[in-house]
């Protein structure tokens, strides 16, 4: 029996429809499906653990999701509840997940490798304000992100963005029994050197850092780090090791020097010395203001070139590409599945 703490009913597989596979991370399986009664489509986040098992249903596992349904913010990610149920293509074993709001542009790291690249620079801007205003909303109801990176920025039809998975890595590992709150894994490139000490205990500042790594990205249209692996990670970035910002003309348009700047200081190997997410802003939203007039045009050439993407998939005669022409990061992965949630 679900405890006092989660009012509300879980979604079960008799409520959804048209299940199909968007994506996949350190949890499993990420699903559009559609309402029926509500009438709209929302994602659903399989939680597995580390080797693949269904989450046990614990009290913390719903109490923690009932936190995220309570948060409300235009730049956080919109949690409606937990799914529970049978999934109508996978067999007979209860599966056990989060319903959120859909996001049908997928990602900021799904954005980048479409574009091979950074977007044009007033869209840069605007998703290094938005990924701000999310955290520091976070930060003022005293949650910390934890896992802030370019696949956790979500982003809708015109490509706002919204925060998610805040509070997931405290899922992931109190379901896994680990003593310390940090997940490890693809997200290691985005912890703070401090986070790699056993006994670390996460502050806003760790979320800083995360923005730092993720505002390069965003700067340079690129991962960090690509070749190296976790171990080396966790041996370098303590040591002062931070990405390379030298390919940046920062003199290239109005705002980007102060951008770096904001970077540099984010990253700061002492977390005492980060800047708090209300400064953070304060730098965003000025460098913002000045692009903002040239928002629409920016957004118009980006959908421009995601549409001329899906339309040169979708030639190749690709048919999981054609239900999911934006992900190429994904396609791999997801033609069998959507194949399979679509049969
Ligand atoms: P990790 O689980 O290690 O944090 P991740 O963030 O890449 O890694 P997921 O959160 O499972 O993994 O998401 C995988 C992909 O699924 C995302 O990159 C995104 O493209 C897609 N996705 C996730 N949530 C949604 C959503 N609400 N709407 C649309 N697409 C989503």
């Amino acid at each position: 029996m679900a405890p006092a703490c989660h009012a509300t009913k879980p979604v079960d597989s008799d409520s959804l429809m048209k299940w199909t596979c968007v994506g996949s991370g350190g949890f499993g399986c990420v699903y559009k499906a559609r309402h029926k009664q509500w009438g709209f489509d929302v994602a659903v986040k399989l939680l597995h653990d580390d080797v693949g098992n269904v989450m046990p249903k614990d009290a913390a596992l719903l109490q923690e999701i009932s936190h995220m349904e309570k948060v409300s913010c235009e730049f956080v990610l919109r949690v409606y509840g937990t799914f529970e149920g049978v999934l109508p293509f996978r067999g007979i074993s209860i599966e056990r997940g989060i319903v959120m709001e859909f996001m049908s542009r997928g990602s900021v790291q799904t954005l980048l490798q479409d574009l091979h690249g950074h977007p044009p620079w007033p869209l840069t801007f605007r998703l290094a304000n938005q990924v701000v205003l999310g955290m520091n909303f976070l930060h003022s109801r005293k949650i910390i992100h934890q896992d802030l990176k370019p696949s956790n920025v979500l982003l809708n039809d015109d490509l706002h963005a919204k925060l998610a998975d805040f509070g997931l890595s405290r899922i992931s590992t109190s379901a896994s029994s680990c003593k310390t709150t940090v997940k490890v894994g693809g997200s290691r490139k985005y912890m703070p050197p401090e986070a790699f000490e056993v006994s670390y205990e996460p502050v806003r500042a760790f979320d800083i850092y995360s923005y730092a790594i993720l505002l390069w990205s965003l700067l340079t249209g690129k991962e960090p780090y690509p070749l190296a692996d976790n171990s080396l990670v966790a041996l370098q970035i303590p040591l002062g090791q931070r990405p390379s910002y030298k390919d940046i003309n920062q003199e290239e348009v109005e705002g980007l020097k102060e951008l770096v700047d904001l970077m540099k200081t984010c990253w700061d190997g002492n977390p005492l010395k980060r800047p708090n997410s209300r400064e953070c802003l304060n730098v965003t939203e000025d460098v913002y203001s000045k692009h903002r007039k040239d928002i629409h045009a920016a957004i118009k050439h980006v959908l421009t070139q995601l549409e001329s993407n899906m339309s040169t998939h979708n030639t190749s005669g690709d048919e999981s590409n054609k239900t999911q022409g934006r992900m190429s990061l994904n396609e791999t992965v997801n033609a069998s599945r959507i194949a399979q949630a679509e049969a």
